[in-house]
């Protein structure tokens, strides 16, 4: 089954008239003539690695994947730069503040919250932190540990875009140094 991705959008939210289907990503206000698309969110991930090449992966307190393994990260708010939203999100999650962060690549990503595919497209930084600062689990993240390269395992991770993210990254040669 393919349904058209704003299908859940029945009504035009300006002025409760008919929202037709106007193009594979939009739909538009048989009245009034308001037009929305659906684009891509953006989501931030971090790849915290400390001075022994471990990386600190969380387990998620919420579903989706409750349980799992995951990385700090979430969703950039409206007005806010991609470093801003990791810097935002990694203080939230560990506690700790974030001290270097460098683009390492992005992927697309969909998931299932309220009945509604939301379309994401993540991009990941290798990060480092204050290794000073004590580390705190808190919002969505019920535990924090740092992990050798060795011991990762992709599987472990519940979110599709985050276990394709794990394996980029295993194998990238620079995956257990600290970035610069
Ligand atoms: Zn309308």
């Amino acid at each position: 089954m393919h349904s058209h991705p704003l299908h859940l959008f029945s009504h035009c939210p300006r002025c409760g008239g008919e929202f037709a289907i106007n193009d594979a990503r939009s739909k538009r206000c048989v009245d009034c003539g308001f037009t929305y698309y659906l684009n891509a969110s953006a989501a931030v991930a971090a790849f915290i690695v400390n001075d022994q090449g471990e990386l600190l992966v969380a387990q998620r307190a919420k579903e989706p994947a409750r349980g799992t393994l995951d990385l700090p990260g979430g969703f950039v708010d409206p007005g806010e730069a991609l470093e801003t939203a990791l810097m935002r999100e990694v203080k939230e999650e560990t506690g700790a503040l974030l001290q270097s962060a460098s683009y390492l690549f992005s992927l697309p990503n969909v998931y299932l919250y309220s009945d509604f595919e939301v379309h994401t497209t993540d991009a990941f930084f290798l990060c480092s932190i204050d290794q000073d600062s004590p580390l705190r689990s808190a919002d969505d993240v019920e535990s924090l540990q740092w992990i050798a390269p060795h011991d990762i395992h992709a599987d472990d991770f519940g979110l599709q875009s985050i276990r394709r993210a794990i394996r980029y990254f295993l194998q990238m040669p620079h995956n257990v140094s600290k970035p610069a």
